[in-house]
């Protein structure tokens, strides 16, 4: 099977991070970019998203080397994203320190003809509006996986359950996951999200790897255990990249798998700042780590 493209809208980001092994500023980051860098290893990607004036030549060129398709991707007057972050000394816990949206509060997402006919699309962490907006583009969607993060679930609840509604496979962090449903307890939250709309829910546990439910099973997955955590930025959405590249290449009986290769990926993002580590991921390292991660599934 040759692998079907993946249509992406989130954000593209310039991130200023702190953790304890040091702080970067300004560097390439957004979800969407974490995303398209991470699928791009197994598929091919179509982006929809926005920049500013200011936006580096080096976003461009990353893109441009990893054959993401940036057509859809608009540069207008004023400041690209920016997002700050500080995670906790074991980098566990993560506050944002700021959020400049910048080009993002008046971004009208446009997706060109061709792109309209993508089957397999990622709504990554952005305002659900543009999630829903995105949506509405879409003239032959087979499959909608989602995401999203806890500014939006306090700020546009009613947004983000239409964009529930539409979706088959949500990913979720297990914070996040509490602060939706209301339930702390993994069983209880899947089973309310897949009443909100997906067949599919992935919850992400951080280093305690991730829980998959359909409406009939429940499998947790570990994570790879010999990554060194320098900055868990983006792990989110490069765990979004590999789980899609997944279903990019392969049919639905796959989910697990494709957990395991949204894991194995995730692994290389949390090895650098920003997109340093996820840079030295290839086809072949992440299958390496997905056999690791195999062997440890019962
Ligand atoms: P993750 O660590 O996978 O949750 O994603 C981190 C990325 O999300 C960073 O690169 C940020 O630029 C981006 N991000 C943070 N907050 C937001 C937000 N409110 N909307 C869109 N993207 C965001």
């Amino acid at each position: 099977m040759t692998a079907r493209p993946i249509l992406a809208v989130g954000s593209i980001a310039l991130d200023t991070i702190e953790t304890p092994q040091g702080q970067r500023q300004e560097i390439l980051g957004g979800s969407a970019t974490f995303f398209a860098v991470a699928s791009s290893l197994f598929a091919p990607v179509r982006l929809v998203g926005v920049v500013g004036s200011d936006y580096p030549e080096e976003g461009w060129r990353l893109f441009r080397e990893r054959g993401v398709d940036v057509s859809d991707v608009q540069q207008i007057a004023g400041s690209t994203f920016r997002w700050g972050g500080h995670y906790s000394r074991d980098l566990s816990g993560r506050e944002t320190l700021f959020t400049h949206l910048g080009v993002f509060e008046d971004f009208q997402p446009l997706v060109s003809d061709e792109n309209r006919l993508t089957e397999i699309i990622y709504l990554g962490n952005i305002q659900p509006s543009l999630q829903l907006a995105v949506c509405e583009h879409m003239t032959a969607a087979r499959r909608i996986i989602s995401d999203t993060m806890n500014l939006w679930i306090d700020m546009n609840r009613e947004e983000l359950e239409a964009v529930l509604e539409k979706t088959h496979i949500f990913l979720i962090n297990d914070e996040e996951a509490a602060q939706l449903t209301g339930h702390d307890d993994l069983e209880s939250a899947a089973r309310w999200l897949l009443k909100a709309g997906p067949s599919t829910v992935v919850i992400k546990l951080g280093h305690r790897g991730a829980f998959l439910a359909t409406n009939g099973a429940r499998k947790h997955i570990p994570v790879y255990p010999h990554a060194r955590l320098v900055d868990p930025t983006g792990a989110g959405d490069s765990f979004a990249g590999g789980f899609i590249g997944h279903i990019a290449n392969h049919d639905e009986s796959q989910l697990e798998e494709a957990v395991i290769r949204g894991t194995a990926t995730a692994s290389f993002t949390v090895e650098g700042f920003g997109l340093e580590g996820l840079l030295r991921a290839t086809p072949e390292g992440v299958e390496h780590r997905m056999e690791t991660i195999r062997g440890l599934i019962d």
